[in-house]
């Protein structure tokens, strides 16, 4: 089956086919580092992490390159800086840590590459030169500026006319533009503020410019897909092409476009600038990283998505379910001896769940139709288990698990999940009291026993007797 992907350019849902299925290439336009990112900028990451994990799945680990970068250049970044009197260095390193612990948190995958623009800057200066050599780009009073004219194609990504792009542009048109819709590779640093040497001036660049030479640099042009959150679609992407169209270099840039929706929080974008965010660094001190993921994951990626503390108790609750049949399981399996572990058989009902994992993200990452299918899967090994079909619950189980980890979910240790929920002081406590439980039943005592379950039922814990002995589990909220 085939991986079917929306293209935004074209407005429809397409056959996906890489240039080169050994050498598969998705760039996704990453965040600015100066402050702890909030929940709605991880909603790309973790989309197109989902992404990454498909292509890996259809053409090979090593077959796919994917690039996200990241911005270090800009005047928030110089703003933080001065307020802290320190080189933007530290700035960004500091939030570069902060978003790559989160984005590991919500069960992202390290990209291939992320290229850094304050290390990229001869690949721009470069494009740069090139786009003035073949007049898509003039010099007007330091700056060097984009000359939309010289791109007939200018607007149809975003399928803005140019006159409504005029007007957009005309709220803030620079005297030394020789278009409204014309905008900046290159400007002049003002004092104080970082600066690097360039054929044009001292200065630093604009930050389409970044993205198309950081793509040239870090996988070459064209590429075959490339992302981000919708609000990018114009003017960021519609730029970038135009850059990476005139340079020179080749006609084609990205041979698919894609774009996530929104999260929002209270009907609104959630935003940095309206104040309505939720930190990805503060939900993860209440949440699983994974419970998150799912809540990210739970509508259609193309459509918006209301954030609300509902949301992440739901998902947190999928996965309880999902995690108890995966423990449930794994205790049948502990009891079973090994030689009795036959395997073979067909289990048709979980393979074809499996599979309908699969074909539902390859279908334009139909996340929502995808998570029913885990369902029934899961299902299937509840049923396999109830039933002690053995080799069933085995396949079953692994079905799962394979599913689940295509989407980057059931990764953690089902018992531990489970015991994610209790401190440090509380699993102290539990361990004490399951063990003066065993003593009391060694020596017979049942009524001091007895009050030790209920002791253990109050704390909310579940034992269970096993051959291996007892283990326990945070008991499944009503
Ligand atoms: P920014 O740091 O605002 O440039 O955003 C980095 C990435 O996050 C871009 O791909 C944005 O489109 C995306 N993004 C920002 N805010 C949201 C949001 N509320 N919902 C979805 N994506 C977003
Ligand atoms: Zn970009």
């Amino acid at each position: 089956m085939t991986l079917s992907l929306y293209d935004t350019m074209t407005r429809k849902k397409r056959a996906f086919t890489p240039r080169n299925e050994h050498r598969v290439t998705l760039y996704v336009c990453g965040p600015t580092v100066y402050n702890y990112a909030h929940i709605g900028n991880f909603r790309p990451v973790v989309v197109f992490d989902l992404l990454f994990r498909v292509l890996r799945d259809l053409y090979g680990e090593d077959a796919v390159l994917y690039a996200a970068n990241v911005t270090d250049v800009d005047d928030k970044i110089n703003a933080k800086a001065a307020e802290e009197g320190v080189p933007i260095g530290v700035i960004s390193d500091r939030y570069l840590a902060a978003y790559n612990a989160d984005a590991a948190a919500l069960g992202a995958m390290k990209p291939t590459f992320q290229p850094r623009v304050t290390e990229t800057m001869d690949a721009i200066t470069a494009f740069i030169a090139d786009l003035v050599a073949q007049k898509a780009a003039y010099a007007a009073e330091g700056h060097v500026v984009f000359d939309t004219q010289a791109f007939p194609d200018y607007g149809k990504l975003s399928g803005r006319p140019m006159d409504e792009m005029i007007a957009g542009a005309r709220v803030d048109v620079a005297p030394y533009k020789r278009h409204p819709a014309d905008f900046v590779l290159w400007k002049p640093s003002k004092p104080g503020e970082p600066s690097w040497d360039s054929a044009f001036g001292p200065g630093r660049p604009g930050w389409h410019i970044e993205c198309t030479a950081m793509i040239e640099q870090a996988l070459g042009l064209p590429i075959d897909i490339h992302g981000g959150g919708i609000d990018l679609v114009f003017p960021h992407h519609e730029n970038e092409l135009a850059q990476g169209v005139c340079a020179g270099h080749g006609t084609e840039y990205a041979d698919v476009w894609m774009h996530n929706g929104f999260l929002n929080m209270g009907d609104e974008k959630m935003s940095k600038s309206v104040g309505n965010v939720a930190l990805a660094h503060d939900l993860l001190k209440t949440w699983p990283g994974e419970a998150l993921r799912w809540a990210l994951l739970a509508g259609h990626y193309r459509q918006p998505l209301e954030w609300t503390g509902d949301l992440i108790e739901q998902a947190k609750s999928a996965l309880d379910r999902l995690y108890r049949v995966l423990d449930d399981s794994a205790r049948f399996l502990e009891g079973v001896p090994t030689a009795a572990r036959a395997s073979g058989g067909e289990h048709r009902g979980a393979v074809e769940a499996h599979d309908a994992v699969v074909s539902a993200l390859r279908d334009d990452l139909n996340t929502p139709l995808a998570f029913a299918a885990l369902f029934q899967l899961a299902d299937h090994v509840r049923t396999s288990t109830t039933g002690k079909d053995v080799a069933g619950v085995e396949r079953g189980r692994s079905l799962l698990l394979e599913a689940g980890q295509l989407m980057g979910l059931l990764v953690a240790d089902p018992r531990a999940w489970f015991q994610g929920g209790a401190d440090d002081d509380m699993k102290a406590r539990v361990e004490a009291l399951i063990a003066a439980r065993g003593e009391a039943r060694a020596a017979k005592d049942w009524p001091a026993a007895d009050r030790i379950r209920d002791e253990l039922s109050a704390l909310k814990v579940e034992v269970m007797d096993g051959p291996t002995g007892a283990t326990w589990r945070i008991k499944e909220q009503a």
